[in-house]
Order: C-alpha cells, then structure tokens, then sequence
C-alpha cells in the first residue's frame, strides 16, 4: 500500500484550495464601512498588535478614498494585504468592536482587504501609498529571514534609509506566509508581491543562503552595522518520540503543507484513510489540505479535548465541513504497519484528563485501555521545532530554545536584534504579531545605531 496522487481531478483540486473569502463588492464595503462607529480610544486598535488606525481607513473607504486607506494601513503594517487575509480577527480586531455583542462586529479584515486591494499588484503599489525609501544614511543592516518579521524589518529600515540586506535559505521570501499558510486563507501571489515591494524599496535579497552554513556570524558582523534574527520558530515538527514514526507512510505535517505551496496540489500524494497528530492551526490546515486531495477520511487525534485545542474554532469549523472526524482525549503510542513496511495503523491509548499543569491545563493521564485507528497516512503536526543552533552559532545567550532577550528586541550581544516567531511563543506566533515586532524592532535598531556612530 503506498500514498496515491490524482485522487480527484487536478481542476476539482485547485478549485477547491483557492482563496476561501471572496473581496467585497464597493456597495458592500461601503455598506459596512458605515456601520462604523468611529469611536474614541478605538478598542480594535488596541486589539490589533499593529495598532493600525482601523476607524481611520475605514471612514476612508466610506468617503471612496481607497488609496488614501490603504495608505493609513501599510503606513503601519506593510504586510496589510496578507494580515487581512490570515488574522485571527474574531480573536484580535473584530473580538473588539463595540459592536461585536449585538448585531456584530464589523468585517475589518475583509475592508483590510477591500483597502489593500487598491495596491495589491502593482509594480509600484508601496510607491503610490507613499511608503518609499529615505535618505540614505550609510549604515546596513542585515536580516536573517525573510518572513513577516524580516520583510516588516527590512521595510522600515529602507524608509529610514539604512542599506538592508534580507537573508534566507529558502528559495523565495516570505517565510511562512510562503511555506506554511495554506491558498485557501491566502494565495502566495500575495506574499511575493508584498515581498516584491520590500525589494522595490532598495532591500537585497540573498536567498538560497543559510546563515550559519554559507554565510557565518562573523561575516555578518565584518560587513553589517546591526543584524536582526527573524528565523522563526522552525519549519519542521518537533518529535513526540512516537514508535516507528520513521515508517514510510508518516510524514512531517509542516512538510506536507509545503509541498501543496511548491508543487501542483493533485501531484501531492495522500492516503486513503488519514490520521493527523495534534489538533492546532498545523493540524487544521494539513486535515482541510488532506480532505480535499481527496482521502477517503481524515481524522485528527488529540490528547485533550475540544476545549483545549490550540487551533482557532472557526478552523475547527471549516473542518467538520470537509467532513474531518476529531478523537479528542486519545494518545498515538505507537505506528503499527503491514507486511510491506508501510503504515497501517495508529495504536493510541485512551486518556483521562488530571488536574491542572504549569500552563494551567489539565495534565492528560494515559490509561490501560488502547485503540487502533486503521490508517496509511499519518500527518505529524505536534508544535514547530525551534532551532536554538543559529543563535548559539551566533554566541547568543539562549533561555527555552530562545535567544535570551536583555530588553525589547535586544539579545545578549547589543549589535544582534532579535523578534517574531523567534522569540514569540503562543497565541502570539501570528503573522501580524511578526510584522509588528518586525517593524519596532527596526525602530529599535535605528536608536542603536544612532548611538554607535561608526568609529
Ligand atoms: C501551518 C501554519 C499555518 C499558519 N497559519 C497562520 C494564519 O492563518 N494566520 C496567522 O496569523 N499566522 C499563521 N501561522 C503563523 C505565521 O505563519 C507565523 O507566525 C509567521 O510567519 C512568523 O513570521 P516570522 O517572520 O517570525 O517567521 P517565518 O515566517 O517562520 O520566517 C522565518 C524565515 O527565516 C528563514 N530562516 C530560518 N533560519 C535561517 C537561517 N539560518 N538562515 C537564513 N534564513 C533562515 C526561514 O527560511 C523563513 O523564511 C501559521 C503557521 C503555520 C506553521
Ligand atoms: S492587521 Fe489584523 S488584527 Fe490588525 S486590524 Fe488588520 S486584520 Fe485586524
């Protein structure tokens, strides 16, 4: 038994990983655009970890200047276009509209959308919101990924003038808005214009590169003023030490999710009957990718209960529509496989859950009882592994896999800058909490060099 490609037909496939949410007509958006209150102190720019003058961009588009808002929003994050496809708004900007209680809140994101949409595309879209590069001040700065921490980086440095360098060992920038969110939240199209445009403003890109194998610390120190370190949070699933997860058939979810961004999604090969480990945002998307190449079932499997998941409930949702089954309270043991080698079957054991741990949730407590789940795909997503290697490489105090932070954006040598993923870790593993640390980090970074005159 072996992974099958074609299981629908390509067309069917594309068709149904394309953008999920449709743009708003201009009657529509200007339809909501006038629910808008305007309040004083708005509570969704609060919420919004960008602080992005959200009464403001929308009573742009009620006075039809599109451009005028998607300026008052890349004014403050650059990566507007993608933010207003992949935000968690029902849990940021939207979760705290006045509004939200009664008739609900307005559809920021989708008028985030409608503003961006202006720009989105043109060759000189950044240009034309007037987000362009300063006068140059000599000084360079080099960035190590080219994620939404990177890129929101290396955008604010142009526009303050500094010479920016964007490293990254992938072939095309973008990080994980490239690798990891899947099309049917945001197409790449819209992460490589948004990564075009950082370009356009006079950011190099080295792509291809790895820092700390084809390009070392020390060079980095020798030829730049300042580095910033946007490695995220790794590209790959951590281990959970799962018996014969080496077996063919059981494979990296984060892995799998790449290959539908990088090659034709119907070549992707999937199996009939699909078991995924873990129920967070990796585990959703894998599960929503996995139903639609057309496996006959998709179950996720997951230590706690619904309760407990990390993955957002309207995921959770768009799930059960695609007809993914979820066995809550259930530990994978051990990979159980057929004669030929290839996966076969999950061995889980029941749980019960105990009391509270360190993080507040209940401790899982796994019990005699087991089960099989017969399967011959299994999709690991059970948490990012960090890579603690390029900060050490750096000699970098570390503290949970994590460079040791001195101070805002400040690691334990004061030339090295550090933020997004890299040091997030929760709820805050987001894109639009990337940009904003990306974005103050540069802030940060041009205050450091303004004291450290060159000698
Ligand atoms: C499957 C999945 C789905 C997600 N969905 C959403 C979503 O819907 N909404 C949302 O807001 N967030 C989502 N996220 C989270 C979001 O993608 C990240 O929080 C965000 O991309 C972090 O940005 P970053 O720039 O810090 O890191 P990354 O996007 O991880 O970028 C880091 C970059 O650094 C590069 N790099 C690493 N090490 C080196 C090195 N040594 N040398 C050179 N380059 C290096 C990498 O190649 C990468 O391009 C999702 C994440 C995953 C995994
Ligand atoms: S960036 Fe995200 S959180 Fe902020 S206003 Fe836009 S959609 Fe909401």
């Amino acid at each position: 038994m072996s992974l099958e490609t074609g299981r629908r037909p390509a067309e069917q496939v594309e068709g149904d990983l394309a953008e999920r949410l449709r743009p708003l007509t201009k009657q529509d958006a200007f339809a909501e655009a006038s629910r808008c209150l305007y309040c004083f102190d708005a509570p969704c720019m609060v919420a919004c970890p960008t602080s992005i003058d959200i009464p403001g961009f929308i009573k742009l588009i009620q006075t039809d200047d599109r451009l005028g808002s998607a300026q008052r929003i890349l004014e403050e994050n650059v990566l507007g276009a993608s933010c207003a496809r992949v935000c968690a708004v029902e849990e940021l900007c939207e979760e705290a509209c006045v509004l939200a209680p009664g008739e609900g809140p307005i559809m920021i994101g989708r008028l985030q959308r409608h503003a961006t949409d202006e720009v989105y595309g043109d060759a000189d879209g950044f240009a034309r919101a007037g987000i362009v590069a300063g006068v140059a001040t000599g000084r360079s700065v080099a960035v190590v990924g080219g994620g939404p921490a990177g890129l929101a980086a290396a955008a604010e440095l142009r526009v303050a003038g500094h010479d920016v360098t964007i490293f990254d060992r992938q072939p095309t920038l973008g990080g994980l808005t490239m690798y990891g969110i899947i099309p049917l939240r945001e197409p790449s199209e819209v992460a490589l214009w948004e990564a075009d445009q950082v370009l356009a403003l006079g950011a190099v890109a080295r792509t291809g590169v790895e820092i700390g194998r084809d390009v070392t610390a020390d060079d980095l120190r020798r030829d730049f003023d300042a580095v910033f370190l946007a490695n995220g949070s790794g590209q790959r699933v951590s281990s959970i030490g799962l018996a014969g997860d080496d077996a063919p058939g059981v494979e990296d979810a984060l892995e799998f999710i790449e290959r539908i961004r990088v090659e034709r999604p119907s070549n992707v090969p999937v199996g009939r009957d699909v078991v995924i480990v873990g129920a967070g945002n990796t585990a959703m998307d894998a599960a929503t990718i996995a139903a639609r190449l057309g496996a006959d079932t998709v179950t996720c499997v997951y230590r706690r209960t619904q309760l407990e998941m990390t993955g957002y409930p309207n995921e959770y949702e768009h799930c059960l529509g695609d007809g993914v089954r979820f066995r809550w309270l259930t530990q994978p043991l051990r990979v159980l496989t057929g004669e030929d080698g290839h996966v076969s079957g999950l061995e889980c054991a029941v749980v019960r859950l105990g009391a509270p741990g360190p993080d507040g949730r209940p401790v899982p407590e796994v019990s005699d009882e087991l089960v099989t789940i017969a399967c011959d795909h299994v999709l690991l997503a059970t948490g990012q592994r960090r890579e603690p290697q390029l900060f050490e490489h750096f000699g970098l105090e570390t503290e949970w896999d994590r460079p040791k932070m001195t101070g805002a954006f400040h690691t334990t040598d004061p030339a090295i800058f550090a933020g997004g993923d890299a040091v997030l870790s929760g709820k805050e593993l987001s894109v639009v909490d990337a940009v904003a640390q990306g974005r103050d980090a540069a802030r940060a970074i041009g205050a450091y060099l303004e004291d450290h005159p060159r000698g």
